[in-house]
């Protein structure tokens, strides 16, 4: 029988239905039709994992254990994931989340976080949230308790308040003397001026490696193999440092931040055996950056994405650039597309790259590291770079069952160069 007009539109609103897409509306309605039987199938083949499994990034490892615990017990994947996030906000000695993270550079902390529940599809966010502490939990508020999805600011604030969230300073005093001093150093080497997407970003280096590359390491202490540029600069801050009353015992650490500005976030993915996914993101975004200024941590679909139907993603690293390619929704998409969690991580890299045509130049101030688990149970841990500024090799840790750290598959060789540059 002839397929007439109408019954191809019909079966092209089925086949766009089934992507979760507007119509498909193609001159071959036949090949709309394969790419959604394509997608649906890849994910219909997914079998529910034979135990929970969490990714995290390495360091909340006892948050972890408790938070495998829970969903072993039957607690909801969202409540898990929180728990993990919960526990790095509370930490002052996480210096990249919540309290005790490093402030903007007026000094004053504001924090960003996401989460999305995967059985009922819901998502909340906040975003530059001053004095409240638990802002995972102010993101999930905001998708359980509002008609909204995102909040920011002081709105953000005052919605907190209301929900019974209490008030607190959230500057450590050990990251309040490391701004400090950041500041007292203060050059025109910092989050002003044009970025890297711009015709008239130049760069500070004209493709030589920086001083503060140090061969990709941040020294725990002062060594022999610094370069003079080095050795001058934290002798400089070090005496500012003295100055300004930081005490012998945290002077190093303080000086660190300014040379090699914190970096992090907290990304948490999570799957049960019903196959029920969560995850949740939070962070105290970059140091020293513009007050106001958002990353992808609190945005759907770059910092924190779950597609119940087929699995989560995350990321921690440089938040403009994943931004611009909604990282965590385009791995998530491509796993729908049959990529496994590995592939569709190292392709979202990839992506990164290409926002500046490959230009390593530029490539080498990017960091990134995406955290990607399907609705199976399978997982990757994937970064731009083979190691991170501590020398380390760039890692990740899971639980399923067993709690373990394991090394991210990467797509360069090497390490980053920390922002700003010197
Ligand atoms: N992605 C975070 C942000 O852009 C920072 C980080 O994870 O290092 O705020």
């Amino acid at each position: 029988m002839p397929t007439t007009r109408r019954d191809f539109l019909s079966r092209s609103s089925l086949a766009a239905a089934a992507l979760g897409t507007a119509a498909i509306l193609s001159e071959n309605g036949v090949a709309a039709e394969a790419r959604a039987d394509t997608a649906a199938e890849s994910v219909k083949r997914l079998k529910l994992p034979a135990k929970p499994v969490i990714l995290t990034k390495v360091g909340p490892a006892k948050a972890l254990d408790a938070a495998y615990q829970m969903l072993t017990d039957g607690v909801d994947t969202l409540d898990a994931a929180l728990y993990i996030c919960v526990d790095c906000e509370n930490d002052p000695n996480d210096t990249s989340v919540g309290l005790g993270g490093m402030p903007n550079e007026e000094g004053v902390m504001e924090l960003d976080a996401s989460c999305m529940h995967g059985p009922t599809r819901g998502a909340g966010a906040v975003g530059a949230v001053r004095n409240i502490k638990n802002v995972s939990l102010l993101a999930r508020m905001v998708m359980d308790r509002t008609g909204h999805v995102m909040l920011v600011g002081e709105g953000a604030e005052r919605f907190a308040v209301a929900q019974g969230l209490k008030r607190e300073d959230l500057l450590a005093e050990n990251a309040r003397k490391a701004w400090l001093l950041w500041k007292e150093n203060h050059s025109n080497a910092d989050w002003w001026g044009p970025g890297m997407g711009s015709p008239g970003w130049k760069d500070p280096f004209d493709g030589k490696t920086p001083e503060s590359n140090l061969h990709g390491r941040i020294p725990r202490h002062p060594g022999p193999e610094w370069t003079p540029v080095i050795r001058e600069r934290s002798q400089r801050l070090t005496e500012m440092a003295a100055d300004l009353g930081i005490p012998l015992e945290q002077r190093w650490n303080a000086v660190k931040e300014v040379l090699w500005p914190t970096t992090g976030t907290v990304h948490v993915s999570a799957v049960d055996t019903k196959g029920q996914m969560s995850s949740s993101t939070s962070t105290s975004g970059m140091a020293w950056k513009l007050p106001g200024r958002l990353g992808d941590s609190p945005i759907i679909g770059a910092g924190c994405f779950t597609d119940q139907d087929v699995g989560s993603a995350g990321a921690t690293g440089s938040g403009e650039e994943n931004v611009k390619i909604a990282g965590a929704v385009t791995i998530v998409e491509l796993m729908r597309q049959g990529l496994s969690p590995r592939e569709a991580g190292l392709e979202a890299l990839r992506r990164l790259v290409r926002i500046y045509n490959g230009d390593m130049k530029k490539v080498r101030y990017l960091d990134m590291i995406y955290f990607v688990l399907r609705k199976d149970g399978a997982y990757a841990g994937c970064s731009l770079w083979s190691t991170g500024p501590d020398g380390k090799p760039r890692s990740f840790m899971v639980h399923d069952g067993t709690q373990r750290t394991e090394k991210c598959e990467y797509l360069y060789e090497g390490y980053y160069t920390a922002w700003p540059p010197f």
